[in-house]
């Protein structure tokens, strides 16, 4: 089981989209794949088509009553694909899980409960350095960070990376960075190319060669219930997500060997 956190402390910056369309790429080849959903938001449970009414169980269960992810992981509409849903009740699962000691790895046990389940889990995170994002850090084998193509776009980088040497330095030293995705990128706007020349510059071959394109159909996709994948496979932005998928296979492969 390989287990991938995206993170980003920003908000808005393609996480989710990313998760739900790795997700489905990675089904559809035969993996067994598991989201699991830390955002209070909910919105990779929303945009996988769970229903609020559906959420009898959630990623705070997991957290806060240690309910095996067995019983809370649902089928999605992909097969292949199941979620561990979110509600609003883990906005309060900090403060619950704060002062006890294994407050950090509570995500770590329970996917270690549910190694046969899965080959692969993808954690989407919440747009912030708390304490649920350092869960899915501290069970991670590596971490992938989407970034928009925005003027903006490695400010917050560093200390993002700082965050993830820091879980390296204490609880999980085997984390690395699997790598950066270019998000939501227009070619028409040559801020974007400059920021893509940056990024590049800046962080080597840790960015993926795939960028995501700014595309219509993937932010439709979510108010159908479905990944952009599903809702319109021909797309530019599917198709990205599709070689995205073969750059994160093959450094998974090159990482696990290692
Ligand atoms: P995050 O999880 O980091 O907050 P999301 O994945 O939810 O970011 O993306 C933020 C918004 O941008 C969503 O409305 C999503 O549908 C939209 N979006 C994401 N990626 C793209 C893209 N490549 N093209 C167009 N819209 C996108
Ligand atoms: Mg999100």
């Amino acid at each position: 089981m390989r287990i991938i956190t995206l993170a980003n402390q920003k908000g808005g910056v393609g996480k989710t989209t990313t998760a739900i369309n790795l997700a489905t790429a990675l089904a559809a080849i035969g993996e067994r794949v598991l989201i699991v959903d830390l955002d209070p938001q909910g919105n990779a449970s929303t945009g996988l088509g769970i229903d609020k009414e559906e959420r009898t169980l959630s990623s705070y269960d997991v957290l806060a009553d240690k309910i095996p992810l067995s019983e809370v992981a649902i089928q999605t509409v992909v097969p292949n694909l199941w979620i561990v849903p979110s509600t609003m009740d883990l906005l309060g699962v900090e403060m619950e899980i704060a002062a006890l000691p294994d407050r950090t790895t509570r995500l770590k046990s329970a996917l270690g409960d549910a190694q046969d389940l899965f080959s692969y889990v993808l954690v989407d995170c919440p747009p912030s350095l708390n304490l649920l994002t350092i869960n899915a850090m501290a069970a991670a084998d590596s971490v992938l960070v989407p970034l928009q193509c925005e003027f903006f776009a490695l400010e917050g980088l560093s200390q993002l990376l700082r965050t993830v040497e820091m879980v390296r330095q204490t609880i999980n030293p085997q984390l690395i960075i699997q790598g950066i995705v270019l998000t939501m990128y227009d070619g028409r706007n040559n801020l974007a190319n400059q920021v893509v020349d940056d990024v590049r510059a800046h962080m080597g071959d840790k960015v993926y060669e795939t960028v995501i394109p700014r595309n219509v159909r993937i932010s439709e996709a979510p108010s159908h219930g479905k990944p952009a994948i599903l809702y319109d496979l021909k797309c530019s932005g599917s198709q990205a997500y599709l070689q995205l998928a073969t750059e994160v296979i093959r450094r998974e492969r090159r990482l696990k060997a290692a």
